[in-house]
């Protein structure tokens, strides 16, 4: 299937003319976005109660910028509800997982019509490096009616494919034992326990894993990470964004590599700066904000992903007229402020321990304090070379130009162990866990 394969069926999903282009998708977005504002003022108690919306339809696309932001925590809160439908009409609640917090967790609401739009989704965009008859391992974890996993195995299912769900797929030794089973032609799931499960079968003396291409999601992508597996198994790596809150689907990477396309026939991204909330200029780095435009159960206007990345506009080598998100740096303000005045990220860290062969996760804690203290602890597939991965992680740091800054000018010191284990990872996402500097007991 070509590349800009996405174009076309999108083009019949929004009832416009292939080959798609701008103007028409912005038109289009525009009128979508309009009745989307339209149907949460009227059904849902959350956007009724709201204060600055405008009382007639939106002129230009950038008059979205005037309307208020919708947070996770009002997600959190749900009061008044946001559910812009019947309970009755709901196929699906999802109650989504909050960062340490107590109390209610989030919940959204989809419609079968929202689910089986992600489903169409995922059928297209899997479509992009998966053919018919391919086995397909989806290393996805839940197995709920509606979710990631099973939305996957019936798209792969409609395109000819037949999806192997893993059993233990955050368990990297038992996964790396199911892929060689399976001998996949395409795997799909989450970066780093993928990773961990090909450095566990690239080292325990069985037979390699082969895999004609592999689609990340979930988390962040380092580009260590992505060229570990295309290096381990001989993939082609594709990434994908999204998040419950996008329907599950949001933007699929194409052969080129260039972006991740934009699932426009859905959702209007806009990039805000995350400081003053300000649109960010154009293909700068910002707060990705979302605003559904299909989605009847719980339509979202302007939600703040906390995602970071940069929008392209301009037409993908591939042909694509869909806007591509690129450049994907984490979380807001996930990073930790450092005493020479750098920020440290868990995507830097990535970069620089993945390009390991011998790392197969870590996990990292910030202490704060003159200097930083950053514990890293490691987890390596056996047989565990213990002196010289240190010293290469050690190594590999210092020629990171902000760690490397930073312990040269004694703003941060590191500390790194060995896990007993060669997977770290749960099925929330990974973070830098940031410790604030503990108050001296006595006053000194
Ligand atoms: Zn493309």
């Amino acid at each position: 299937m070509s590349t800009a394969a996405l174009d076309p069926w999108m083009a019949a999903r929004m009832g416009l003319a292939a080959p798609l282009t701008r103007a028409a998708i912005d038109a289009w977005g525009l009128a979508r976005l309009n009745q989307t504002i339209a149907h949460a003022r009227a059904a849902s108690p959350f956007y009724r109660a709201r204060r600055d919306f405008p009382d007639s339809p939106l002129a230009r696309i950038e008059e979205l910028a005037r309307l208020p932001f919708t947070t996770a925590a009002d997600l959190l809160a749900d009061d008044p509800p946001l559910l812009a439908l019947s309970q009755s009409a709901v196929a699906r609640v999802v109650t989504l997982e909050t960062s340490g917090t107590s109390g209610p967790p989030k919940r959204l609401h989809f419609t079968p019509d929202d689910l089986e739009s992600t489903v169409d989704f995922f059928d297209h965009g899997m479509a992009l490096f998966t053919r018919p008859g391919d086995r397909a391992a989806i290393a996805f974890p839940g197995r709920h009616p509606g979710g990631v996993a099973a939305g996957l195995a019936i798209a792969l299912r409609r395109l000819g494919a037949v999806p192997v769900a893993a059993p233990s797929p955050l368990d990297p030794v038992a996964l790396a034992g199911w892929l060689r089973e399976t001998r996949p032609d395409v795997v799909a799931g989450p970066p780093v326990p993928l990773l961990a499960a090909a450095r566990v079968a690239a080292n325990d003396g069985g037979a390699p894993i082969r895999a004609r291409a592999v689609l990340l999601s979930s988390d962040h992508v380092a580009d260590s990470l992505a060229r570990g597996l295309e290096a381990t198994w001989g993939a082609e790596v594709f990434r994908h964004w999204g998040m419950t809150e996008t329907g599950y689907g949001g933007a699929v990477d194409c052969a080129f590599h260039c972006g991740c396309h934009l699932r426009e026939d859905e959702l209007l991204v806009e990039i805000v700066d995350p400081d003053t909330d300000a649109p960010a200029p154009a293909g700068a780095v910002g707060e990705v904000v979302v605003s559904t435009l299909r989605r009847r159960g719980a339509p979202l206007l302007r939600y703040r992903t906390g995602d970071l990345a940069r929008l392209i506009e301009a037409p993908c080598p591939c042909g694509s007229a869909l806007r591509r998100l690129v450049g994907f740096a984490g979380r807001v303000g996930a990073g930790a402020l450092l005493p020479n005045g750098d920020t440290l990220t868990l995507l830097r860290l990535d970069e620089a321990l993945f390009a390991l062969e011998a790392v197969s996760d870590f996990a990292a804690v910030l202490d704060r304090g003159a200097p930083a203290t950053l514990t890293l602890s490691i987890a390596a597939p056996a047989p565990v070379r213990v002196a010289a991965t240190l010293a290469a992680v050690r190594a590999r740091l210092a020629e990171d130009p902000i760690v490397g800054a930073a312990l040269r000018a004694g703003a941060l010191r590191v500390e790194a162990a060995f896990a007993d284990a060669v997977g770290l990872s749960s099925p929330a996402k990974r973070r830098l866990t940031i410790r604030e500097a503990t108050p001296c007991a006595q006053r000194c």
